[in-house]
């Protein structure tokens, strides 16, 4: 293995859910030599899939980076999830990624949700190799899947190689470039390659492909383009230089074809990899801002020399230590060092750098620009910080982390369970950003709260799974917010005095909306408090009451967001008088002013996205409308229609279900979080009600 940057590739493989991403995975895995043997998704016992949940739903949810080498090259390769309820997790492992594999199915070719995928990775420009994998399946057609690619996805693909025979005949591949057939010898896992020349009856049907190879690749170049129009030969070095090119430059996505399940292709795939996608060197550097002036822009390159600088990722919750992945982007990283974090502004020990290969893992003293490694002994870290030299402090793009929008009851079945349950929630909410727990004020009840229905039911799992945890859940809940739409001013008081030691607090204060134009967050404190009426300690106290009673909601139980709240005036006694009064006066000050100043009930509204046949537009635009949908946008992409829209999370609970009836099953769709809208009335009573 190297530490030579051009010999790095940090990849992910980006599928549809059941495209065969896992398969794929494993048998990277195994073909890198560092897999001891071959599992099989089908009786659970992937190398990737380490939870329990991902081996009962077969969909891989928690992204794990396993370091492949091959040849003399180093893959690290990133798992990202394929489920439309994970879109943060997806984009967070696309940004430390400079590639990816996308896999479809040969059957189906581009279907549900690879259509978000692919977007995703536009938006972050990564540079695609496309795998057509199931060749062996009923049904499969490599050409129907390769024109779905435009069709659909709008990309340009050029396929690199063709499949010898399909579904129960298909048996091998003819390498475009190099013009030859290739089979994998089944009995040894494919570890056996031959290659042989094209078989007659294909060579006219490869030489059709190879001409489309040959004008799609001149097409980016104009050198070749010259030569190609004149009739002179191209050579495959430099049709394999300008390709990998034009890859690198997101103008063309090489297409390959294969069988994870029945070994076909996967070795060829990874010279794929190492002859197309770029290398750390081959990506521009990293943008970053100084911590002390966020107007200030940094650089940091991967060259030698530079100051340490990375991001995590990934935490992974594990004995006796967490794991935090991240991508190195400039500089060295040393086992006993210490860095910065720019978002705690704390200073942390690494105390291990490993490496992972499958279920081995292996520690490292240092870790280069480039790398994809996990580091041990963080104490402070979260998942988006930027880890930096001390010295030469920096914050790279910090990763964005949507508010949760739907939550749940959940309760220990048990005393034992109960005392589990804390820890387990707490490990879970390190490891994912957007998942959120805490007890209702009220009723005392233990809430968990996340991006949408199937992010929750995973959660669960885990509890149940993992961390043997016996719990009982409610039903999912859409996750309100309260916020005022004028100034309201109210006086709490907090005075009891009736014998021996009292309580004594007075606050007035007064509650607005905040201008968002001015403003960021969603609670802003001002203290005008004359003349020390309230002492220094006792504002804190005050403080603290307010933000308290903003989390717990004023009117219906929901966290208020976007208030100013300004400490106007107050009373205090000089014996009497602690900050457990304040606090209270505070939090009585707040809930009173709240109430005058026109409180309003805020619903969150899903960005949504679905793609459908022509034929079905009709139907899920109206059923859509039903569910007061504003549509945004409508796209026509070949034969199918994008509608995007904006709704309202409470009206689309169990929409999987009902799209896939509404069409039969050819719908591709995804929701986001998107924004907060105040509820219609009728909605606002109802919740209100409850
Ligand atoms: P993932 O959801 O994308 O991770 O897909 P998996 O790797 O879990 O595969 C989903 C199902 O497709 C499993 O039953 C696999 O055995 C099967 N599968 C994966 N690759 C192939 C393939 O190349 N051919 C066929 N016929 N089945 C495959």
């Amino acid at each position: 293995m190297s530490h030579e940057l051009g010999k790095i590739r940090n990849i992910g493989i980006a599928a549809h859910i059941d495209a065969g991403k896992t398969t794929v995975t494993e048998r990277v895995i195994f073909y890198t030599g560092r897999s001891h043997r071959m599992g099989d998704v089908d009786d659970g016992t992937t190398v990737t899939d380490f939870d329990a949940d991902e081996q009962k739903r077969g969909i891989t949810i928690y992204s794990a980076a396993v370091t492949c080498p091959w040849k003399d090259y180093s893959i690290n390769l990133i798992d990202t999830p394929g489920h439309v309820d994970f879109t943060a997790e997806v984009e967070r492992c696309l940004r430390v990624l400079d590639g990816v594999v996308s896999v479809f199915d040969a059957k189906e070719g581009v279907e549900a949700q690879s259509e978000t995928v692919w977007r995703q990775a536009d938006k972050y420009r990564v540079p695609r190799l496309i795998l057509i994998n199931k060749m062996d399946k009923l049904g499969a057609d490599f050409a129907m899947a390769f024109q779905s690619l435009r069709d659909r996805l709008a990309a340009d693909p050029v396929a690199v190689q063709i499949p010898i025979g399909a579904s129960d005949t298909f048996e091998g591949l003819i390498d475009l470039m190099e013009m030859k057939a290739v089979y994998f010898e089944p009995d040894r896992q494919g570890a056996k390659i031959t290659v042989k020349d094209i078989p007659e009856e294909y060579s006219g049907h490869a030489q059709e492909w190879r001409y489309q190879l040959e004008e799609t690749i001149a097409e980016t170049c104009d050198t070749l383009l010259e030569k190609y129009i004149h009739g002179e030969t191209l050579t495959t070095e430099e049709l394999k230089a300008a390709l990998r090119k034009a890859t690198i430059a997101n103008r063309l996505q090489p297409t390959f074809c294969g069988s994870a399940l029945k070994f076909i292709g996967v070795q060829r795939l990874l010279d794929g990899v190492i002859d197309y996608l770029p290398s750390p060197a081959d990506v521009p550097p990293v943008e970053g801002t100084d911590p002390a002036d966020a107007e200030k822009k940094l650089t940091r390159t991967v060259e030698s020399g530079q100051p340490f600088s990375g991001l995590v990722f990934k935490v992974v919750a594990d004995k006796p230590m967490d794991l935090y992945f991240i991508r190195i982007y400039s500089g060295e990283l040393k086992t006993s060092s210490r860095v910065l974090n720019t978002h705690s502004n704390q200073k942390e020990n690494v105390s291990r750098v490993i490496q992972i290969f499958g279920k081995r893992r292996e520690q490292l003293q240092v870790a280069q620009a480039g790398d994809i490694v996990a580091v041990m002994g963080l104490k402070n870290t979260l998942t988006g910080d930027t880890l930096c030299d001390p010295k030469h402090p920096v914050v790279l793009e910090r990763i964005e982390f949507p508010e949760t929008v739907i939550s749940m009851a959940i309760e220990p079945k048990t005393l034992a369970d109960r005392d589990k349950l804390g820890m387990a929630l707490g490990m879970l909410s390190r490891q994912d950003p957007t998942f959120q727990t805490r007890v209702d004020s009220e009723t005392g009840e233990t809430l968990i709260a996340g991006m949408g229905e199937l992010h929750l039911e995973v959660l669960v799992d885990r509890l149940r799974r993992d961390m043997n945890v016996e719990v009982t859940v409610g039903t999912p809940r859409v996750s309100y917010r309260e916020t005022v739409t004028t100034r309201g001013e109210a006086e709490g008081k907090f005075v009891r005095q009736s014998g021996g030691r009292g309580q004594f607090a007075v606050v007035e204060l007064a509650v607005e909306p905040i201008d968002l134009t001015e403003t960021e967050g969603h609670l802003v404190i001002e203290n005008k408090v004359r003349d020390g009426n309230i002492s220094r300690q006792y504002i804190s106290a005050v403080e603290k009451g307010v933000r308290e009673a903003c989390n717990a909601g004023a009117v219906a139980g929901y966290p208020v967001i976007d208030v100013k709240v300004t400490i106007l005036d107050g009373k205090e006694h000089e014996v009497d008088s602690s900050e457990l009064a304040f606090e209270h006066a505070g939090r009585l000050a707040f809930e009173l002013a709240m109430k005058k100043a026109k409180p309003q009930l805020l619903e969150p509204i899903m960005k949504v996205e679905v793609g459908v046949p022509e034929n079905f537009y009709g139907a899920v635009s109206s059923d859509l409308a039903s569910r007061r949908a504003i549509i945004t946008d409508m796209e026509v992409n070949g034969d199918r229609r994008v509608l995007k829209a904006q709704v309202p999370l409470a009206n689309m609970f169990g929409y999987s279900t009902i799209v896939r009836s509404l069409t039969q099953g050819r719908a591709s769709w995804s929701m986001e979080p998107s924004h907060y809208m105040p509820a219609p009335s009728d909605v606002a009573a109802a919740v209100i009600e409850v």
